[in-house]
């Protein structure tokens, strides 16, 4: 008889882990407290347009084909490779940015603020390409089974790099490049890791490596949700329930297992086994009662930022902007060191523009746009209300219209706005943290909440704050992990 598990969420690393589980023989169930699957990778449709929520874009592709090739199964969905990459638009810079993952088109774009580019970069993403192959497989693609054998994984990785644990991001990017402007670009990726490039090591430059060298950016044809959606389907057939509106509120162990989950309306959830797949470092607090995840150490541990999201139905063709773009101030090494800290919203926001209706023209009635706004922000630890919100939004957008030459405000037919509270709310993200626990050196691999439970031997986690860490193809690692360690230590009888 086919061990049952039940997973606790039903995001995509909820998601991907009941495809494995349900194709390695077992008897799976999921309940999901929102009304959709997906979690943060989800859609608002309002207003005859439809907005993917939260990710529009990702590195690692090929960890999707893994997914289904796993399971011998094809991919329900169709990738789109981003071409450029994103634009950047910096306050005051005439030029607007286009970020090619051709370095020879690149440095034509820098070609007035960074001589000889493409051989700096070449060199650069050299560097930061070995960091990436040489962590792979010994830190990123691996499970651990404590603190030693982290360690001992962690000692594997050649020395010489050690220099860069020592050096920060931006120190790095400033051996290699002369330009503030190129150095800002490549240090946006530092701000998803939940850090600043000026306070998070080098060693993270091998996200540089990712976005420009190695397998560059992707969407998905006709919005992201098709990712969710597709698997959803393919669960469906293999007789996976997924039980929408369905919280979980308490858990019942007994003698070193969890016998079972309870929720709102007092359903009692029996399985085997059961999959984590809600935040692993504030499930153990809320739900387990750990002494090390007690409120007061969660607010301790390092987060990523918040989001702010706008979704924006706008009548007429915005001629000014691409599909992926980045809308940044005259003043980063201020706005880095206030983001994660200031308690009141931003006075300059740097903020992403996501056009969807650019490329999929189903998103938005015929003649309109759909914009997609995110402006990350503190977490509720540091700005606790929203009152502001309309406020900021107001600020955002008129400084979005005045800086792609079209009148947004007045052309605006559908508006929506998530603050972080309401990010919170949809799918207990702990005080809004977009992304779940930061990424810098004290929260990886062994010191990261680990992927099995420490006192129960039939739980396990999956998602943005377990073990390899946050972003889409991350957490499809993260089921990968968890399914090895399953199948392993409870095999299908
Ligand atoms: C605005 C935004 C933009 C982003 N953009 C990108 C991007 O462009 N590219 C990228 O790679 N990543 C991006 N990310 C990060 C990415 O979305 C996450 O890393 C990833 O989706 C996390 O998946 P998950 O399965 O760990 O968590 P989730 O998606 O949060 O799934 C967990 C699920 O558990 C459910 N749950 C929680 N508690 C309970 C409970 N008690 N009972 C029942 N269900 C429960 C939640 O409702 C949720 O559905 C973005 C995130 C945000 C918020």
């Amino acid at each position: 008889m086919a061990e049952k598990v039940v997973i606790a969420g039903a995001g995509l690393g909820g998601l991907s882990a009941a495809l494995r589980l349900a194709y390695a023989g077992y008897k799976v169930e999921m309940l999901e407290q929102h009304e959709r699957p997906g979690g943060r990778l989800n859609i608002l449709q309002k207003d005859g347009f439809t907005f993917d929520i939260g990710p529009s874009f990702f590195s690692m592709s090929y960890e999707f084909r893994e997914l289904f090739d796993s399971i011998g199964e094809p991919m329900p969905f169709e990738l789109n490779e981003l071409n450029p990459l994103y634009t950047v638009n910096i306050e005051g810079r005439e030029k607007v940015y286009r970020i090619f993952k051709d370095l020879e088109r690149l440095a034509l774009e820098f070609s007035a603020i960074e001589p000889d580019f493409e051989r700096k970069a070449e060199k650069y993403l050299k560097r930061a390409g070995e960091v990436f192959h040489d962590t792979e497989y010994r830190i990123v693609k691996k499970n651990f089974n404590g603190m030693l054998p982290f360690l001992l994984s962690m000692a594997t990785v050649p020395k010489k790099h050690l220099p860069k644990m020592f050096r920060s991001f931006w120190a790095e990017l400033g051996r290699h490049f002369e330009s503030e402007d190129v150095k800002i670009i490549f240090s946006l990726v530092a701000f998803f890791l939940g850090a600043t490039p000026f306070n998070t090591p080098s060693v993270y430059n091998l996200l540089n490596y990712t976005e420009l060298k190695h397998d560059g950016y992707w969407n998905v044809k006709g919005g992201m949700y098709k990712i969710a959606e597709g698997i959803a389907a393919m669960l469906e057939k293999k007789g996976v329930k997924i039980h929408c509106n369905t919280r979980v509120v308490s858990v019942q162990e007994d003698a070193g297992k969890m016998l079972s989950v309870t929720d709102q309306n007092g359903k009692v959830w029996n399985a085997d086994l059961f999959v984590i797949n809600a935040d692993a470092a504030s499930f153990r607090g809320k739900f387990l009662n750990r002494r090390g995840f007690t409120e007061k150490k969660l607010d301790n541990m390092d987060w990523t930022l918040a989001p702010f999201t706008i979704y924006l139905g706008v009548k007429g063709k915005i001629d000014g902007i691409a599909h992926h773009n980045y809308f940044l101030g005259n003043n980063f090494r201020q706005y880095a060191k206030t983001i994660f800290r200031s308690t009141v919203a931003p006075d300059k926001p740097y903020y992403y523009v996501n056009v969807a209706s650019k490329s999929n023209p189903e998103c938005a009635p015929e003649g309109c746009e759909n914009l997609f706004i995110l402006c990350p922000v503190p977490d509720r630890r540091v700005k606790h209300d929203w009152n502001d919100a309309d406020k900021l939004a107001d600020d955002i957008i008129q400084n979005l219209g005045k800086r792609v030459g079209y009148d947004i405000k007045a052309n605006t037919i559908s508006r929506t706005i998530y603050t972080p509270l309401e990010w919170e709310k949809m799918f207990s993200l702990y005080r809004g943290s977009g992304l779940g626990l930061a990424h810098g050196m004290n929260q990886i691999g062994a010191f990261r909440p680990a992927n099995k439970d420490e006192k129960l031997n039939n739980v396990y986690y999956v998602g943005a704050s377990t073990h390899p860490g946050t972003g889409l193809p991350i957490v499809v690692i993260g089921s990968k992990l968890i399914t090895e360690k399953i199948t392993h230590e409870h095999p299908v009888v």
